[in-house]
């Protein structure tokens, strides 16, 4: 058992009584709990406008966004006073049994202003995973009240990420993750990504984002279309790595739905509310999607909320052949939790942040990203709004990658950990995605600090004898 005095009072812990208290009882997300036990984990204590302090006072530029959601920085008032008021006014009701509360209507109200005109209606739930179990769910009581039960099939993609709960985990396609608990649950299946570097070298970006697209009407051919209910896809492959699609990809991808009568399900957990430089990420790729899962950015993180916004189309069908929809959660619609989000957007409208992404932060960042895309580690730099990946490579002009052993984006992580910058590894793909609020000075100040970080990762993979 650890040395910790039972619970002290948490103004006189130290950094080593936090991990030993953390260690002893704190089981952490997507973790190796013993690996973290004998590390310890980083206490982050406060947070500022981009900025974050751990428990020894240093500062980190939080190129991340927290976990891509503080779109609206650290310490916005307006959210910290929007709960205050409703905790004090009504901290709950519920929105079953023919009830609700004024938040909860009025965030239903203005999520119909600011998504693209065919959402005309929302299901509010706590997360995006559980936003992706309705999705599952209503795309198939859809069918149903159609008639045509038989037509069930979800397909997705390998390497999507779209949660960790059963239906989130399986239609994501995260190799790691379905071979934990037997997944995919049944009904859902995978389709190859639209990841250039991976499968599309010896093609044009735009061709192979056509063929690419084919690999669903191949998939829709094999199964049958009256067996298929939807497509899903998140815009950008977040946690995939910030995969940009080329730009022809999603517009036959909807051509196809549209051929075969799929449903057309748009992922925005992440590229909601302006990370793209449009509120979703569906109006920067040219796509009309049938349901849109948000969270997120839906309140900057302050507080969670999820939800799904249904499409014409389908609420024409739900709503219209009556009966009830058997789902639910108890805090679907949760009046604090509507109450940030309705500050949180008016706040995203009123700085006009969406607009700022989209001229000039947005293209700003693109290009700090092609001048980075020189450095001798980096075989592809890639943004979209205010989304970020650079790709380390062995062989930039090859395209040689890296032995997977080595962990160069592990390492690179590292130096960004102690140089004071969040960036995350996925494989060797480094990506940011930092709050929406960023100035064009501290784009500067991040990619001054992510430069140091290639440079300090290239002079250990030239000591390991890698390049
Ligand atoms: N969909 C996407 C595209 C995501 O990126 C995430 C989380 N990173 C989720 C769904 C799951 O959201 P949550 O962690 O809130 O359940």
């Amino acid at each position: 058992m650890s040395a910790v005095p039972k619970n002290p009072p948490s103004a006189s812990r130290s950094t080593a009584d936090w991990q030993a208290a953390d260690a002893a009882h704190y089981l952490h997300p997507f973790t190796d709990f013993q690996a973290l036990a004998r590390k310890g984990s980083r206490i982050i204590t406060r947070a500022d406008n981009i900025y974050l302090w751990d428990s020894d006072g240093h500062k980190i530029l939080d190129a991340m966004s927290g976990l891509w959601c503080v779109n609206v920085g650290y310490g916005q008032q307006a959210l910290i006073d929007a709960a205050t008021a409703q905790l004090a006014q009504l901290p709950f009701y519920n929105s079953f049994f023919q009830t609700t509360t004024p938040p909860a209507i009025e965030l239903a109200e203005l999520l119909a202003e600011v998504a693209p005109p065919q959402f005309e209606h929302v299901f509010f739930c706590n997360s995006g995973s559980e936003g992706n179990d309705t999705v599952v769910r209503m795309v198939r009581r859809y069918w149903d009240l159609l008639g045509q039960p038989e037509r069930s099939v979800i397909v997705s993609r390998h390497n999507a990420y779209h949660g960790s709960t059963m239906a989130g985990a399986s239609l994501g396609g995260m190799s790691g993750m379905h071979a934990q608990g037997g997944l995919p649950i049944p009904g859902i299946v995978h389709i190859e990504q639209p990841y250039w570097f991976e499968h599309g070298k010896g093609m044009s970006r735009d061709d192979f984002g056509l063929v690419a697209a084919g690999w669903l009407e191949a998939k829709i051919q094999e199964l049958g279309a009256d067996k298929v209910a939807a497509f899903i896809g998140e815009p950008v492959q977040g946690a995939g790595g910030v995969i940009v699609p080329p730009a022809t990809y999603w517009p036959e991808i909807q051509r196809i739905c549209d051929k075969y009568g799929i449903l057309l399900v748009s992922d925005e957990v992440i590229t909601g509310f302006g990370r793209t430089g449009r509120w979703f990420g569906c109006e920067t790729f040219g796509f009309k999607p049938d349901l849109m899962t948000f969270a997120k950015g839906v309140t900057s993180g302050y507080i969670p909320l999820g939800g799904v916004m249904v499409g014409e189309r389908i609420a024409k069908v739900l709503i219209g052949q009556g009966g009830e929809f058997n789902h639910g959660y108890t805090y679907s619609g949760h009046p604090v939790a509507c109450a940030v989000a309705l500050a949180n957007i008016r706040l995203i409208q009123r700085e006009r942040l969406v607009e700022r992404v989209r001229d000039d932060t947005g293209p700003y960042l693109a290009e700090c990203y092609a001048a980075l895309a020189e450095h001798p580690l980096v075989g592809e730099a890639q943004t979209c709004g205010l989304m970020g990946a650079l790709l380390l490579l062995k062989g930039k002009a090859s395209g040689e990658a890296f032995p997977a052993a080595a962990e160069v984006g592990m390492v690179c992580r590292g130096h960004c950990f102690a140089e004071g910058v969040i960036m995350r590894a996925v494989g060797d793909r480094m990506i940011i995605a930092p709050p929406l609020v960023i100035t064009r000075a501290q784009i500067d100040e991040m990619v001054a600090l992510i430069r140091r970080c290639l440079d300090k990762t290239l002079a250990d993979v030239r000591r390991r004898g890698l390049l």
